[in-house]
């Protein structure tokens, strides 16, 4: 039997419930705030990746998945979902009536790592890109809709982590003080670390491997080296979070490689995933319209890994599909027959209908229609036709009502309409 790629899962019926359900609040609240839904393809020139996620991250070094077409072109399955964003804010102009746009999508991603629980090879990701917007209350409301969205969710435990990365003004002189303290520890780091030391040494920050951890404890905190006005706006957002009753941690580690992301970083780290500790990423790049070719602009975006806030839910909440609202239990070909018009027509009209097409005893049809959770049963035999009325039995109650056959179908509509 040929089962699914490793890393790959299926999501099951009895599982979508819930992710729609996190769908519907999530889409809700980002329409609330003004953000449009955009749909942007799931595979992408590689270099559109390569040149905005950055070549020494692992996303770009080890994760995606790319390979040649047979017209010889060089394709990724998208890593994330920001990349082809900000490729669609220049492509289609949309700069240019009103640079300001915000964009929500929701869709899989794909990264090559070691799977294990919460770390999946395609995994879904609710994300939100705001462009145009250099005041730091953005910045501030991207953590507010997260939090509210947790919230409005029932996920509990939920922690802010916030950094700053500064701008191309102020970085240079965190580098030097963070490669000088490198200097030192350089034996203790990876392999990895050491080459990302001399092309891109803030990532060391981000490395998972212990031994890195350690050695960069001592590290300066970038926070300490912004300019004037990357301090002014970082304070503004903090000062917003606070006055908005949103608790946060500053974490002088978060950081992200690449020149264009600027300013604000912050992750939504939850208790509740063990290892996989983070539900939700996001911060500025407010160079990164320019890098791909369009005016400058300054963005902000956030990512938040669906399968984990699935995961984090279904620990504490059950969400099943409804039942239907009508069972049809038929006796006899010529009761089936009547009652496959009716569940089209009813099914037509808006009504969820099941019915038995196999002969079947009443027993067992009332059995699978207890078992599918239906609302109501109508009973139908040879008896009932001849009699001109069926028997409507409310499941809840046990109730039951004759109802004539003439005209069934527009009563049971009335009676059941949701
Ligand atoms: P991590 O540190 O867990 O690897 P990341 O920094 O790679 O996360 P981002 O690129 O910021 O993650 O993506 C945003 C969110 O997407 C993460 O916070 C996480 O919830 C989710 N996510 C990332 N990679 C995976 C994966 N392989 N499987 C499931 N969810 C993921
Ligand atoms: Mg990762």
């Amino acid at each position: 039997m040929i089962q699914l790629i490793r890393g790959f899962k299926d999501i099951l019926p009895a599982e979508t419930a819930l992710w729609q359900h996190i769908e519907r609040t999530a889409a809700s609240l980002l329409g609330d705030f003004g953000y449009g839904e955009i749909r942007v393809p799931i595979m992408e020139k590689t270099e559109l990746f390569a040149r905005s996620i950055g070549e020494d991250t692992d996303i770009v070094e080890k994760e995606m998945y790319t390979f040649v077409d047979r017209g010889g072109d060089t394709l990724t399955l998208r890593p994330e979902a920001t990349a082809s964003i900000v490729r669609a804010y220049i492509q289609h102009k949309m700069y240019a009536d009103d640079p300001v746009r915000k964009f929500y999508t929701i869709g899989p991603m794909f990264r090559r790592e070691r799977p294990q629980k919460g770390r999946y090879r395609q995994f879904y990701q609710i994300d939100a890109e705001a462009f145009g917007i250099e005041s730091p209350l953005v910045d501030a409301q991207m953590i507010y809709m997260l939090h509210t969205l947790f919230e409005r969710l029932g996920v509990q435990d939920t922690q802010v982590l916030i950094n700053s990365l500064g701008c191309p003004d102020c970085r240079p002189r965190f580098r030097q003080a963070l490669l000088d303290l490198l200097d030192g520890v350089e034996e203790q780091l990876c392999s990895d670390c050491r080459r990302r030391k001399a092309n891109n040494p803030l990532r060391v920050l981000d490395c998972k491997v212990p031994g890195c951890r350690e050695a960069v404890a001592g590290a300066p905190a970038i926070i300490d080296y912004l300019c004037d006005a990357c301090r002014a706006h970082f304070d503004t957002v903090t000062g917003a979070l606070t006055a908005h009753g949103i608790p946060f941690v500053l974490d002088k580690r978060l950081v992200r490689g690449l020149d264009y992301y600027t300013r604000t970083t912050f992750e939504i780290q939850t208790t509740a995933l063990g290892a996989q500790s983070a539900v939700a990423g996001g911060g500025r790049y407010d160079g990164l319209v320019q890098a791909l070719g369009g005016p400058a602009t300054p963005a902000i975006g956030f990512a938040i890994g669906f399968d984990r806030l699935v995961e984090i839910l279904g620990q504490q909440t059950q969400i099943t599909a409804a039942g239907p609202a009508l069972f049809i239990a038929a006796i006899g070909d010529a009761a089936r027959a009547a009652a496959f018009d009716w569940s089209l027509r009813l099914g037509g009209a808006g009504l969820y209908v099941e019915m038995e097409h196999g002969d079947k005893s009443l027993k067992a049809q009332m059995k699978r229609a207890n078992r599918l959770d239906a609302g109501h049963v109508l009973i139908v035999g040879e008896n009932e036709l001849a009699a001109g009325k069926a028997v409507l039995r409310d499941m809840a109650t046990k109730e039951q009502t004759e109802l004539p056959i003439d005209g069934i179908v527009d009563a049971l509509r009335q009676r059941l309409a949701p």
